[in-house]
This record gives structure tokens, sequence and C-alpha cells, in this order.
């Protein structure tokens, strides 16, 4: 196997420069990685998803003696992932009944699934009922209500004695995390959750449900924290409210920050984490529960891209093969990325790196410096395992990309690329046929 320049902790674990100064991800020639399977195309270094999970999981094991740790499936809702999690020992964050689909469908058990949602359907808390998950966090009081309702109707039937639906309710601690807006969720104004005043009388009312077992309290105070502080405040006021309410189970959400930039700081250790959490929810000897995304998948996960264009007025615009409809967020939230050409690390051509839609918000790297790009040129882009499959979509058509696992140099697709005819897969009546010269690309 090639040695060369190991990169920075914002490329997943393992991730070098071989001594052609080609990427090598998972021990896969990256350039050969777009050759085979095209581009855009995500590709995702098993090992480090392995090691992020083992790091968790035995961290957690470590500090407390019932702590479990929950992926939040939103980030990388992809079965290969899933699975892979699953057979780790984690539980499984679900926030819509197309998350449980998909969690129950890559082997999670029932019982380690966390039902949430603010808008949850009729639907989709009968199938949660149905397939008997874990806990329900429940978010507001229409939701008590509706519960209230499948139960009476015969929803919980099949339970003969096994006692009613283990249940959580969300808070809003009103603690915020240094984050952007878009991704703060703890502040007194959410959209999700019950404040601390409501979070009493929403307990007596779930507690004169019968058929629900109310027996823990959940926040999620926002994404992308890289400061620990809020998470201690956010674990310390959860504990202090199921001390007084008696309640076994903290569920602290997730929003560990990772790093995007490698010019940004290292992110928290996993194991600081860990220690801040746990330490925070103190003298709490019921079960601990958090629930990391992209802590676990966003450095796991790389983007390769192909140059097509090349646009030189005020900016160099730099344009590729892809964009907003394989990575949404910074067009979202102004989320910064760093690229790279593949086999010519470390330009300094100041580029706008540009995608392919025909909007002009539609730019992935405002700032990047690439060694003097060229049409046909890979382009990297890394930490792109959280929320970009996820939020895939096909704005002008375009295909989603493949996943492409790679571990010890083998690469294998676990999500095939979509084709055209996938874009008419849904019409009714079927379209007709059209020829296609050389593929979806
Ligand atoms: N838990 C809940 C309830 C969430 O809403 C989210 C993200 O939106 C997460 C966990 C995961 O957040 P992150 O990927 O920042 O860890």
């Amino acid at each position: 196997m090639a040695t060369g320049t190991s990169l920075s902790t914002v490329f997943p674990l393992g991730s070098r420069l071989d001594e052609r100064g080609v990427l090598l991800v998972g021990g896969c020639d990256a350039l050969e990685l777009a050759r085979e399977f095209g581009t855009p195309a995500y590709v995702v270094a098993e090992d480090d998803l392995l090691a992020r999970a083992r790091a968790f999981v035995a961290g957690a094991r470590q500090r407390h003696p019932d702590m479990h740790v929950v992926f939040a499936s939103k980030a990388f809702p992809c079965t290969a992932v899933l699975s892979l999690f699953a057979q780790e020992g984690l539980w499984c964050d679900v926030a819509t009944g197309g998350e449980l689909f998909l969690a129950l469908n890559a082997g999670f058990a029932p019982e380690r699934i966390v039902m949430h949602g603010n808008a949850k359907s009729q639907a989709e808390l009968r199938m949660a009922l149905r397939h008997r998950v874990g806990l329900i966090v429940i978010d507001n009081f229409t939701e008590i209500e509706r519960l209230g309702e499948l139960i009476a109707d015969g929803a919980l039937a099949d339970r003969g004695s096994e006692g009613g639906q283990p249940v959580l309710l969300r808070v809003t601690p009103d603690v915020r995390g240094e984050t952007h807006e878009k991704i703060s969720t703890g502040q007194a104004d959410s959209k999700f959750g019950f404040s601390v005043e409501e979070a009493v009388q929403a307990a007596a009312r779930v507690r004169a449900q019968s058929g629900l077992s109310l027996v823990g309290l959940h926040a999620h105070i926002g994404s992308q924290l890289l400061d620990l502080e809020p998470f201690r405040r956010a674990a310390s006021a959860l504990a202090g409210l199921a001390a007084e309410s008696e309640l076994g189970v903290l569920d602290i959400g997730g929003g560990l920050g990772v790093r995007y930039l490698e010019d940004q700081p290292e992110a928290p250790s996993i194991e600081d984490y860990l220690d801040a959490v746990v330490a925070a929810a103190g003298a709490h000897r019921g079960r601990l529960l958090i629930e990391p995304g992209r802590a676990l998948t966003a450095n796991a996960g790389v983007t390769l891209y192909t140059v097509e264009s090349i646009r030189e007025n005020v900016s160099r615009w730099v344009a590729v093969d892809g964009g907003m409809s394989d990575n949404l967020r910074p067009m979202l939230y102004d989320a910064r990325y760093e690229a790279h050409v593949v086999g010519r690390f470390g330009g300094d051509t100041d580029c706008v790196l540009a995608g392919k839609h025909c909007e002009s918000g539609d730019v992935i790297v405002r700032e990047a410096r690439l060694a003097d790009p060229q049409p046909g040129d890979v382009v990297v882009t890394p930490a792109t395992g959280a929320y970009g499959f996820a939020m895939a979509n096909n704005y002008n058509g375009v295909p989603r990309p493949p996943v492409v696992f790679c571990r010890d140099g083998n690469a294998r697709v676990v999500v095939r690329r979509e084709s055209f005819e996938d874009l008419t897969a849904r019409d009714e009546p079927r379209s007709r046929e059209i020829a296609i010269g050389g593929g979806a690309g």
C-alpha cells in the first residue's frame, strides 16, 4: 500500500496523498474511483464510520452503566450506514415514518429505536406503536391527544399485559448554543418541544393517559456545536427536571460539531464530549441517551466532482457536475467547505466552486483555493458525510449520486447512481422510452 502525506482530520481517518500526490480514501485512489463510478459520487471510508461508532459506544460504556448511543439517522439515512451502526450496537433516532422504515429495514431492533418528530401524523404514530419502538418522544399536546385516540382505537391491543408505550417529553431548556440560527433548537421560541412550564402540564396529561408510560425527558439544543458548555447546561437542566419528576431516562439529543475546514480549530473529541455530558448529568443513575448525527458520519465522507467549465470574469468560476442537488448545506445555512483538485492538493488560485444548477446561489465553496483547475479535473470536497446524501434532490433533473464504501483499498457501491429512468419512475402513466447516449451523468 502506498505511503505518503497524511491529511488533516477534516478527511476520513487514514486518508492520505500517495507518492504521486493523489488522494487515497479507505485505501482507494480517488481518481480511479471517479473513473470507475463516475462523478459526483459520495465516497465513504468504512473504517472511519466504524472507528467513530466504536469510540462513542465504548466511551459511553466506560463512563456510565446505562448509557446508549442513538444514531440520528437523518444525518445519513443510507441502509449500509444504518446496518453498520445497528451491528455496532448503536440505537437509532428516527423522525418520520420513512426513517422508521429505513431503521427497521436496516436491522435495528424496535426497542432500540427512538421516534421523534414535531408533526407526527396519525399514521406515523400508529406505525411506531405497531412496531413497538423503544421510545416515542412526545413533542406537543396534539400528539398526546393523538396517541390517546390511537390507544382508545386498540393500537396497543396486541400487547396484552406488557404495559404501555414508553414515552419521553421533549423539552426546550432555553439553552442556546453558538451555531447558525437555522440549526439552533434549544431556545424558548422553538418549533420543537415543550417549555419547562408546559412540560409539567404535559407530564400530568401523559400520566393520566392509560397505555402511555412516561419514563423520561429529551432535549436537543442544536447542531454543529463546537463548545461543550451548552451541552453541560442542557444535561444539567434536564437532570434537575428529571429528578424533580422522578423520571429515569434522560436523552440529551445530538449536536456535537465537527471540523469542516483545515483552518478551523479541532472540534471537541468524542471523549471530552462524553465526559462533559456524563459529569453534567451528575447524580442521574437512570438511563442516559445521546443522539449524535454528524459527529458519527460527516468526516467519514467526501464528495468527488468533475470540473465541467471554467469562466473568468470578476471571479474565476469553476463549475462542477453537482452542487445543490447533492449538498444543500452551503445554500441552506452558509455551511463552509474546502475543496482540492485530486492529484494537485495545495493550490493557490482563488476560485468560486460552483454547481451546475440554475440558481446563482448554487455555490459549493465561495472561497476555494485550487491548483490551477482545468475542465476534466476531479475535485474533492471533504466532510460531506452528513446531511448531503440526506438532503439530496433532483433539481434540474440531476440524478442523485451513488454512495461508495471504501475499505483496505476495495470499493463497493452501496447505493447506485440514479438513472434518468428513475426520474420518471413514479409517473402515471409510465413514460415513453427515450434513448440516452452514454448514461446518466
Ligand atoms: N437529535 C435530534 C432530535 C435532532 O433534531 C438532531 C438534528 O437535527 C440530532 C439529534 C442530530 O444532530 P447532529 O447531527 O448535529 O448531531
